[in-house]
């Protein structure tokens, strides 16, 4: 399609009479490489029901589809205090969960800050700093000690191969993570480890991804939940499969686990096409993955979740740089370092009122000295709202998958996130983009996502009260 003269589309709010023709028609080149039609959602939703598939079958696929070996649904009537962590990209959170038997529970919580060079750290480093903050919380907690060690639910948010709930091997760093000697290993025990050697008494006795933990969360609040699902710095989904349709179980299971039992899967999507057969990648997604740590991997991921928007956001404003086309004379020195631009910076864009955009003024001035334009502020403005429009747009594609899956015809998809809570526009437009796959005729729509409930707090807690009771039955 060609777009012709400087007459914005019906949505683009306010006047761009100032934006001089050329940026305009640069403007529109942007819009549609950012677009993803209906037909290309349909398109990607199908391979990924079958890429889906792949990942279940004995023989494996990209998607890892890792059982999370959850193998009970909650029934709102888990009771008993838990402690839970949750390792994310900016804070360690320590949580102590008390459940209440009626689809309720209570939180104690504390946040520690991730020293900034975590990511890149070593593992001792990682493990001692998430054992120290345990002491201190244990130790406001419960200053006069505990009579029995506390089970811990740890959230571990990437992929980690398991055999067991009390095992995860890590198969691969993602958002930017790049600790050695930590990939295809148990992390379970060096936690464990660097908690013994300071004498906190707590047994880790389940390990958890995020999207596991959500999606027990709300199912225990609400069971109408089919998926558990972040939208964040990463991106991934989980479900409850059949053990009997995962041809990859065949003799890895005890005798007392049947066909039919529920077995929570952690899907791990984020690394949904890696072999590049339909995401519409642009040459900013390709820059992006070549400059990544583990460039090939989590290809999905790196279209849509929180680490890589604004970064998405600098490579096209780069672009239009190079071409001269904006920012005329300026120094470009802070614009052209990766990753300084984090998902707040395009949030917040989106967030300024159009009338004068006075926020993009001010951002860009302070984050990086850069003055703009009123016809450059427009532009800014138009390009993220595209990115974030794309980014939701491609990220509903797992969860239309998952439903045709398991034939889901109606599904509540419990959603958490910084994406899903804080981007704006993010919760209208994924709702849009199942309306384009699905064409319902409904008034309302059966398959909607809605807020979870505390996934690594509350989901962690559950998951660990579930698998305590299956050990004490299976002893008995
Ligand atoms: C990780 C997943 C995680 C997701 C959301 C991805 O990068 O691989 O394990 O669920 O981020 O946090
Ligand atoms: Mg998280």
């Amino acid at each position: 399609m060609v777009h012709l003269g400087p007459k914005p589309p019906q949505h683009r709010k306010g006047s761009y009479l100032d934006v001089p023709e050329d940026l305009l028609a640069e403007l529109h080149k942007f819009e549609e490489l950012f677009t993803v039609s209906a037909e290309t959602l349909q398109k990607i939703t199908d391979h990924f029901v079958t890429e889906l598939d792949k990942g279940l079958s004995k023989s494996g696929g990209n998607i890892p589809m890792i059982p999370g070996w959850v193998l009970d649904f909650p029934t709102g009537k888990e009771t008993g205090d838990y402690l839970a962590i949750d390792l994310g990209g900016t804070n360690l959170r320590v949580v102590l969960v008390k459940l209440g038997g009626n689809r309720d529970f209570d939180t104690t919580q504390s946040k520690y800050p991730l020293p900034s060079t975590m990511r890149t750290a070593k593992s001792e480093d990682l493990w001692d700093f998430i054992a120290e903050c345990l002491k201190k919380f244990v130790d406001e907690e419960f200053p006069h000690g505990v009579s029995e060690p506390l089970p811990l639910g740890f959230t571990f948010s990437f992929p980690a191969s398991q055999n067991s709930i009390k095992e995860g091997y890590l198969q691969r760093w993602t958002k930017g993570f790049d600790i050695e000697d930590v990939e295809g290993h148990d992390v379970v025990p060096m936690l464990q480890c660097a908690i013994e050697k300071r004498k906190v008494p707590i047994d880790v006795v389940a390990l958890i991804n995020d999207t596991t933990g959500t999606l027990v969360a709300s199912m225990y609040t609400d069971p109408e939940t089919k998926m558990g699902l972040i939208f964040g710095t990463g991106c991934n989904g989980a479900y409850y499969d059949v053990c009997g349709d995962i041809p990859k179980l065949e003799g890895r299971l005890d005798s007392d686990i049947k066909p039919d039992s529920p077995m929570a899967i952690n899907c791990e999507y984020g690394a949904f096409d890696n072999e590049h057969a339909v995401l519409p990648r642009t040459k900013y997604d390709l820059i992006i993955d070549e400059q990544s740590p583990r460039p090939g991997q989590q290809s999905f991921e790196k279209m849509i979740s929180g680490y890589y928007l604004g970064e998405v956001l600098r490579l096209v404003l780069l672009d239009l740089c190079a071409r001269d086309k904006i920012f005329k004379g300026q120094d470009l020195t802070k614009l052209k370092q990766a990753f300084i631009l984090d998902t707040s910076f395009p949030a917040k864009i989106e967030e300024d009122p159009y009338e004068n955009l006075s926020d993009v003024q001010d951002l860009f001035q302070s984050v990086l000295g850069i003055q703009t334009t009123s016809a450059e502020r427009k532009i800014i403005r138009a390009l993220a709202e595209k990115i974030g429009e794309r980014s939701a747009r491609l990220a509903i594609c797992g969860i239309a998958a998952i439903c045709k899956k398991r034939g889901y015809k109606t599904a509540h998809c419990a959603a958490d996130g910084s994406v899903y809570n804080k981007y704006p526009g993010f919760k209208e437009r994924a709702a849009k983009g199942l309306r384009d796959v699905f064409q319902w005729e409904t008034k309302e729509d059966p398959i909607i996502i809605v807020p979870a409930e505390d996934g690594s707090g509350a989901g962690a807690a559950i998951i660990a009260a579930l698998t305590e009771k299956r050990l004490k039955e299976k002893k008995s």
